[in-house]
């Protein structure tokens, strides 16, 4: 395999093979690493010396399930801090099937063009894209590119919002049918790819090597194992196929964890018009799919094509967190008009979860009314238009409530928080405010034992064993995040004894290791404490690892509980 390194700066690309201490290395496990030891942790996120890193998990590009997912890692815009921005899509799967360890961006044009990065066998090269994408969305960039270079061909893309350089700017990355659907969303990974001049990166494996395998009988045998665990965990193998994420709508207004009204309360009136069950109705009786993988080979196809009233493609991998976001937190149940704003989200190209939050303490500054559907749609397109009240709203939740003296601002480390009220879900209150990656549910993903009792039980509203759960989930995740696989995987992993020894057989199958169970949860550790370092030398300390204060200070109905973990007990996390 090889590290394709492109400066931005001269225009030139080489490439560098992989060194020793890479080698073991993939997702984020690797972005982690190369940022570390290659940028300035004080650098500008949007200046030259910063570097966005691409790469693909061990597992991708082979027959492993749900393997597909790719890494994206940089100084984020956004925090300030490390970022790994993972996403679905078909990317990763031709990256790693063309023997790309990663690729390393650096510099920025100094003539302030855009570029599109082709990568195929022959290697990398950068075309001057400014004449005929500028200005573009996702939708159209992507439809052109394939288009002109084939329908088999994956785009990443970037939106108004990353040619703009906002806070909050995504990279897309094209799904099996070569729709913007699934994005490297969080921290504002975009605008550093528009910062380096990149307008979009086109991957074409056409008469890809592939992925070779050091023993192939004993690979197919565990990626059978783990399929199996997959199909066989009822939330892995039944309730994402049939339902999507949404399933956890109602899931979370019975626990009284939906946050309501920019987080007043943990239970919206309107869930029952916006839950997964009603969605899957819509989209089956519109000719939709509830059932849609966003990368082949994944067996737990999560993903859904939502279509409008006429029967039209309207947007594609709806996720529970942008239905939150502009549902309940904004006290929106139009589900139609929640899917708008997904579509625009993807096509300017930004994280819908911090615009979810940027929407919700817009509504709290009274610029639009909480509830109002079409005030929040026609504020999400101004993003793209580059009004200055469109570049507020992109630059995130943050920047937005400083713009209008807003003080209930639902961030951590200026990222905003998802979906799951961190007094009510306390587990993932603690990965909240002690993730390396800002506020971010998916580092250390405790609505497990919280809510949906997998890999046991912890009461979601007490304190008790909220702290060892997060900071095993974040070790957990970190490892995850570097072998490709969708941290749904999780779940199995979770519940079934056969599923992580199936992980780790494939890759000492692949690679001819050796690894052991043991060896995983290491690696875990490793990658945090990378991340904890730059963080540090960031200017970050453990006053950052915290909750705003009015989770603290006021209570969430209906069980009317406070956050209670202290800060001694948060500062636990990192003892490991
Ligand atoms: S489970 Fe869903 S998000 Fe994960 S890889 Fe499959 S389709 Fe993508």
């Amino acid at each position: 395999m090889k590290i394709y390194r492109v400066n931005m700066t001269e225009g030139k690309v080489t490439t560098e093979d992989v060194k020793e201490d890479y080698a073991a290395l993939g997702g984020r496990g690797l972005t982690s690493q190369i940022i570390a030891d290659e940028v300035k942790p004080n650098c500008n996120p949007i200046g030259a010396k910063n570097k966005l890193v691409i790469a693909p998990g061990l597992l991708s590009g082979t027959n492993a399930p749900s393997s597909g997912r790719l890494s994206v890692g940089t100084k984020s815009p956004l925090t300030g801090g490390i970022k790994e921005s993972n996403a679905g899509g078909t990317a990763a799967q031709k990256l790693a099937k063309l023997g790309v360890k990663a690729i390393v961006v650096e510099g920025k044009p100094k003539d302030g063009k855009f570029y599109t990065m082709m990568v195929n066998k022959n290697g990398v090269k950068l075309e001057d894209s400014s004449a005929d994408l500028l200005g573009k969305g996702n939708y159209e960039v992507m439809e052109k590119m394939q288009k002109e270079l084939g329908e088999d061909v994956s785009v990443m893309s970037i939106g108004q919002a990353g040619e703009y350089k906002l806070q909050s700017a995504s990279i897309a990355v094209s799904d099996p049918e070569g729709r913007p659907t699934r994005h490297c969303g969080r921290g504002g990974t975009g605008a550093v790819m528009g910062s380096k001049g990149l307008k979009t990166i086109v991957i074409d494996d056409t008469d890809a090597p592939g992925v070779s395998i050091v023993d192939k009988d004993a690979f197919k045998k565990s990626a059978r194992a783990l399929a199996k665990a997959l199909l066989d965990h009822p939330v892995c193998g039944e309730g994402l196929p049939e339902y999507g994420t949404s399933i956890l709508i109602n899931i979370l207004n019975e626990s009284g964890g939906l946050p309501t009204q920019n987080f007043r309360r943990g239970r919206f009136e309107g869930a029952d018009e916006i839950s997964g069950e009603t969605i899957a109705e819509v989209i089956n009786e519109r000719g939709g799919n509830t059932t849609h993988a966003c990368h082949p080979g994944c067996v737990m196809r999560c993903s859904q094509i939502y279509n409008d009233k006429d029967g039209n493609y309207l947007t594609g991998g709806f996720e529970y967190e942008t239905i939150w976001g502009f549902g309940a937190n904004s006290e929106v149940d139009d589900i139609d008009a929640i899917a708008k704003m997904d579509r625009i989200c993807d096509d300017v190209g930004v994280d819908t979860i911090e615009m979810a939050t940027t929407i919700g303490v817009a509504m709290e500054a009274g610029v639009i009314e909480f509830g109002d559907a079409e005030g929040a749609i026609d504020l999400l397109k101004e993003i793209g238009k580059g009004t200055p009240i469109g570049r507020i709203i992109g630059n995130g939740t943050g920047f937005t409530a400083k713009a209008f003296g807003v003080t209930r601002v639902p961030v951590v480390k200026n990222q905003g928080i998802p979906a799951y009220d961190p007094r009510a879900v306390k587990g993932v209150g603690v990965t909240y405010a002690t993730s390396t990656m800002g506020a971010d549910h998916t580092a250390g993903y405790a609505v497990t034992s919280n809510i949906l009792d997998i890999g046991g039980t912890v009461d979601p509203l007490d304190k008790e064993g909220q702290i060892d759960l997060s900071r095993d989930l974040q070790i957990a995740t970190a490892a995850v995040d570097s072998t490709g696989l969708c941290v749904f995987a999780a779940f199995a992993i979770l519940d079934n004894d056969e599923a992580l020894p199936a992980v780790v057989d494939m890759l000492n199958a692949q690679y001819g290791l050796e690894l052991e169970v043991g060896d995983v949860t290491e690696l875990g550790k490793s990658i945090l404490k990378v991340e904890r370092d730059f963080n540090t030398r960031a200017g970050f300390d453990n006053t950052d690892d915290r909750l705003p204060d009015f989770f603290v200070e006021e209570e969430c109905s209906p069980y009317d509980v406070k956050f209670d973990i202290t800060d001694k007990e948060l500062d636990e996390v990192y003892d490991f």
